[in-house]
C-alpha cells in the first residue's frame, strides 16, 4: 500500500468519517457520484468498484458495459459543507475496464493521455480558469427569464450584498478543499460573479473545476440562491465565459518566456498560439458545447467571435497578457473562447494538443489583431485572414467531423459519442418555435 493510500485510510479512522463519495465525469461533463461506506475503502483502493458503464452518457455500449471505478488517493478531501463530524470526503476516481485497462471513455484519461504526450516533448501544462457564473433569485422557474440578486457591475463594491456574502462563504469552502483562489470579483452583468483560480497542472485544474462546479452550487443553495454556468442566461447582459491562462514549462522554466521577444513571448507560444488559432473551429464544439454558447460568442461583452489573437486586446480569442517583466514564470496566454459549460477534461486536452501541434508542425502565427475586430467589417477581417469562429452547434459539430487532432486527441468512442450527441441536441434545438419566431413572425405572416 502506497503513503497517499496509508494517509487516507489513517484519516479516514482519526476524522471518523461516515461516507466516501467516488466522483467522476461522464462525456458530457456532468459529475457522476457513488458513496461507499468506510469499511468498503480499502477493496476500493485493491479491487475499484464496479458499476453499469452503459447507464453514463458516453461510456459504453450495453454489450461492453462493465467498468471499475478506481479512486486516486491524491485527491482525498473532506466536503466541507457536510460538517465536521460524521463528516463526507471525496476522491475523483480513474475508470478502467474489467481486464484493468483504462477506460477509453473516460474523460481523465483522455486528458492524461494528452499530457503523457507533453510530457515526452519535455513540457508540463499548466492552466488557471476564470469562472464566471450568475447568481439568481429563488425560486428558479424553468422556462423564465431569472432574477439576478443584484443591479450592479464590474468590480463593483456590493456592500453587505448577497453576492459578497457569497463569495467569501464560497471562497472558504474552496481553500477548505486545497483549491486556491486568486481573485474575486463582481463581474459585468447583474448578478454576476467571477473567481479565478490559482495556476495548477492542467488535470488537478480539471479536477479542481468539477469541485468548484459543486462547491458553487451547494454554497448558492444556502443563501437559498441558485448559481448558473449557462454560458449566456440573459439575453441583455454579457455572457459567463471561463478565460483561460495556460503556459508550459521545460522542468522549472516557463517554456513560453523569452527576454528578448516581442512581448516576452517565445517562439515555443508563438507556435502555440498558432496552433490553438489553426484548430479553434474543429475544437470549437467541445469548448463551446451547448446551443447557447455560440449566444455568448455572438454577443460581443467581451466573448470572442473571431480567430485571431493579440496583446491585451480583449476582442481577440487568444490574448497575451502583460507580463511581469521581472516574472518570467506568469508569461502565459489567455484563451477566451472556452465557457464553463464544457468539461474541462476534453476541452483542456484539445487545447493542449492544438498547441502541441503548432510547435511540432512550427507553425507561423500571423500578425497580431490591434484593432477592435468586431468594428472591423467583413472585407477589413478577410484581407487581414482573420476567419470567425463557428456561429452555431451546428457549424462547430461540422468543422469536428473532419478534425483529426480531434480524433485522436479524444480516441474514436469519445470522438463519436460526442458528435452523435451533439447532431442530436442541435435537431432537437432546431425543432422549437420561439418565443421570439412567435412575437416577430405570427403577427407579420
Ligand atoms: N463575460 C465575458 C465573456 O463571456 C468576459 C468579460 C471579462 O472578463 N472581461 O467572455
Ligand atoms: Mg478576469
Ligand atoms: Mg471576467
Ligand atoms: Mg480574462
Amino acid at each position: 500500500m502506497d503513503k497517499q493510500t496509508e494517509f487516507v485510510l489513517r484519516t479516514m479512522e482519526e476524522r471518523d468519517i461516515r461516507f466516501v463519495r467516488l466522483w467522476f465525469t461522464d462525456v458530457l461533463g456532468f459529475l457522476k457520484s457513488v458513496a461507499i461506506a468506510p469499511a468498503e475503502l480499502e477493496g476500493a483502493f485493491s479491487e475499484g468498484i464496479g458499476f453499469d458503464g452503459s447507464a453514463i452518457q458516453g461510456f459504453a455500449r450495453v454489450y461492453e458495459a462493465d467498468m471499475v471505478a478506481h479512486p486516486d488517493p491524491t485527491t482525498f478531501e473532506l466536503l466541507p459543507w457536510r460538517g465536521p463530524t460524521q463528516g463526507t470526503a471525496r476522491m475523483f476516481c480513474d475508470i478502467r475496464l474489467p481486464d484493468g485497462s483504462p477506460s477509453f471513455s473516460d474523460p481523465r484519461y483522455v486528458l492524461k493521455r494528452a499530457m503523457k504526450k507533453a510530457a515526452d516533448m519535455g513540457f508540463t501544462f499548466y492552466t488557471h480558469p476564470e469562472i464566471e457564473f450568475y447568481l439568481f433569485n429563488q425560486p428558479l422557474v424553468p422556462g423564465e427569464v431569472p432574477t439576478p440578486v443584484d443591479n450592479s457591475g464590474y468590480f463593483d463594491h456590493t456592500t453587505a450584498s448577497a453576492g459578497t456574502d457569497f463569495r467569501r462563504k464560497a471562497i472558504t469552502m474552496l481553500e477548505q478543499m486545497g483549491i486556491s483562489v486568486e481573485f474575486s470579483h463582481h463581474e459585468g452583468g447583474p448578478g454576476q460573479q467571477e473567481i479565478d483560480l490559482r495556476y495548477a497542472d492542467a488535470l488537478t485544474m480539471a479536477d479542481n473545476i468539477m469541485t468548484f462546479r459543486v462547491v458553487i452550487k451547494e454554497v448558492a443553495v444556502m443563501h437559498d440562491l441558485f448559481a448558473s454556468f449557462m454560458p449566456k442566461p440573459l439575453q441583455d447582459a454579457p455572457g459567463s465565459g471561463m478565460h483561460t491562462h495556460v503556459s508550459l514549462f521545460e522542468g522549472d522554466d516557463n517554456a513560453f518566456y523569452d527576454a528578448s521577444a516581442e512581448f516576452g513571448l517565445s517562439k515555443t507560444g508563438r507556435h502555440f498560439i498558432a496552433g490553438l488559432l489553426h484548430h479553434a473551429a474543429e475544437i470549437s464544439a467541445v469548448l463551446n458545447p451547448s446551443v447557447n454558447s455560440y449566444k455568448r460568442l455572438a454577443s460581443g461583452g467581451e466573448a470572442p467571435s473571431y480567430i485571431c489573437w493579440g496583446q491585451n486586446n480583449r476582442s481577440a480569442m487568444v490574448r497575451v497578457p502583460m507580463w511581469k517583466p521581472n516574472k518570467p514564470s506568469s508569461a502565459r496566454i489567455e484563451l477566451r473562447s472556452l465557457d464553463t459549460s464544457a468539461n474541462p477534461y476534453l476541452a483542456f486536452a484539445l487545447i493542449l494538443n492544438a498547441g502541441l501541434s503548432g510547435i511540432e508542425n512550427a507553425m507561423e502565427l500571423p500578425d497580431p489583431a490591434e484593432d477592435d475586430v468586431w468594428s472591423l467589417t467583413d472585407r477589413q477581417r478577410q484581407a487581414m485572414g482573420i476567419k470567425p469562429l463557428p456561429y452555431n452547434l451546428e457549424s462547430a459539430v461540422r468543422a469536428m467531423e473532419n478534425s483529426e487532432l480531434a480524433a485522436q486527441t479524444l480516441g474514436d468512442h469519445v470522438f463519436d459519442f460526442f458528435l452523435r450527441n451533439k447532431r442530436a441536441e442541435y435537431e432537437q434545438y432546431m425543432r422549437q418555435v420561439t418565443p421570439y419566431e412567435l412575437r416577430t413572425l405570427l403577427p407579420t405572416l
